[in-house]
C-alpha cells in the first residue's frame, strides 16, 4: 500500500495546492502557489501543464494512479465537469476531457472542495466508521458536505450540500449565486467582514472575537449560524458533526455559544440527546490530502472490481 501514490489538488480563490498521498496516508512534496496562474487563458491547458512540471520536477513522473482537483464550485456527478465557480471565475464550465486523462495517464477527478475536506476529516478524526457525517465549514461562504456510511453524498446532479444557498423567510439579500435571500448572505465569513466594517471600522477584523464577543452584534451573528447547522441535524439525525473554517479558527471563536443556540434549535428529545460535535481545524494541506484519499480509494475500488469481476 505504501508504494502506491495519488495526487491531491486544492484550488482556491487564491492558492493553488499540490501534493501526493501515499498509501501509507502521508503527503509528499507539498507546494502551493498562487491561482492567479489560471486567470491568463485556457484553464483545463494550465492545469494540465502546472501538473507535467510538478510531476517532473517532485520525481513523481509515472509514480501516479489517480487525481482529485477540489475547487469552490458546484461539480457534475461524474466529477468531470464545473457546473457553477463564481469564486473561481477560470474554471467555470471547464470538463476534464479524455484528452486530458490520456495525457496524464491517470484517472482525474473533480469536485467541491469542501467534500474534500469531510474527506479529510474522515480520515485524520478517525470517524471511517461513522454511518452519517455532516461537514460545517464557515469561511468566505457557508460550506457544507454530507457523507453517508463513509461516501460523501452527491445527489441526483452532483450539488448536494448546498446549506448556504437555502432561503430565509423574508429575506431579499442577493447572493453572490444569484438567487436572492441565501443563508450564506448572513452566515458566512463575507458577512462578518460586512458587519465589522458597519459596526467595529476601527478595529481589526482578526481580533474581533476577542474585543467584540459579548457584543450583541457578535452574539446574533453566531447564533445565527447555528441555524443552517441545527437544521441539517434535524434533518438527517447524524452519527457526528464536524464544524471548522476559517472563521471557527479566528482567535477566542465562541464556541460554546454556538453550541448552545444548536442545542437550543435541534429537536428534542432526539437528536438533541446524541448528536455531537467535533471542532476541527485545517492547516494548508487538508484539501490535498482529502483530495489525494479520494483518488486512492477510487483507484483502489476500481482495481478491486476489476479483481473480483
Ligand atoms: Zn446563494
Amino acid at each position: 500500500m505504501s508504494d502506491i501514490f495519488a495526487l491531491g489538488i486544492d484550488i482556491g480563490g487564491t492558492n493553488f495546492r499540490m501534493g501526493v498521498v501515499g498509501g501509507d496516508g502521508k503527503i509528499h512534496s507539498f507546494t502551493r502557489t498562487p491561482s492567479n496562474v489560471f486567470s491568463d487563458g485556457n484553464a483545463e491547458e494550465i492545469l494540465l501543464r502546472e501538473i507535467k512540471v510538478y510531476l517532473k520536477q517532485s520525481g513523481f513522473e509515472g509514480r501516479i494512479k489517480a487525481a482529485a482537483a477540489g475547487i469552490p464550485a458546484t461539480v457534475s456527478k461524474d466529477k468531470k465537469t464545473v457546473l457553477s465557480s463564481p469564486n473561481l471565475k477560470a474554471f467555470d464550465g471547464v470538463t476534464i476531457s479524455q484528452d486530458f486523462e490520456t495525457a496524464l495517464g491517470f484517472s482525474f477527478y473533480i469536485d467541491r472542495d469542501v467534500n474534500f475536506l469531510l474527506q479529510n476529516d474522515i480520515a485524520k478524526l478517525g470517524l471511517s466508521g461513522e454511518k452519517t457525517v455532516l461537514g460545517f465549514y464557515i469561511g468566505t461562504g457557508f460550506g457544507n458536505a454530507i457523507s453517508f456510511g463513509g461516501k460523501v453524498y452527491s445527489g441526483c446532479n452532483g450539488t448536494a450540500g448546498e446549506l448556504g444557498h437555502v432561503p430565509i423567510l423574508g429575506s431579499t439579500d442577493v447572493c453572490t449565486c444569484g438567487n436572492v435571500g441565501c443563508i450564506e448572505t448572513r452566515c458566512s465569513g463575507k458577512a462578518l467582514e460586512e458587519l465589522a466594517a458597519k459596526h467595529f471600522p476601527t478595529d481589526d477584523i482578526k481580533k474581533i472575537f476577542t474585543l467584540h464577543g459579548d457584543s450583541e452584534i457578535i452574539r446574533e451573528f453566531i447564533k445565527d449560524l447555528s441555524i443552517p447547522i441545527s437544521t441539517e441535524i434535524n434533518i438527517l439525525d447524524p452519527d457526528c458533526c464536524v464544524i471548522g473554517g476559517g472563521v471557527v479558527d479566528m482567535c477566542d471563536f465562541p464556541k460554546e455559544l454556538l453550541m448552545d443556540a444548536i442545542r437550543m434549535r435541534v429537536r428534542k428529545p432526539y437528536p438533541e440527546q446524541t448528536f455531537n460535535v467535533i471542532f476541527t481545524k485545517h492547516d494548508q494541506q487538508s484539501g490535498v490530502f482529502g483530495s489525494g484519499d479520494f483518488a486512492l480509494n477510487e483507484y483502489l475500488s476500481q482495481i478491486g472490481n476489476n479483481i473480483t469481476n
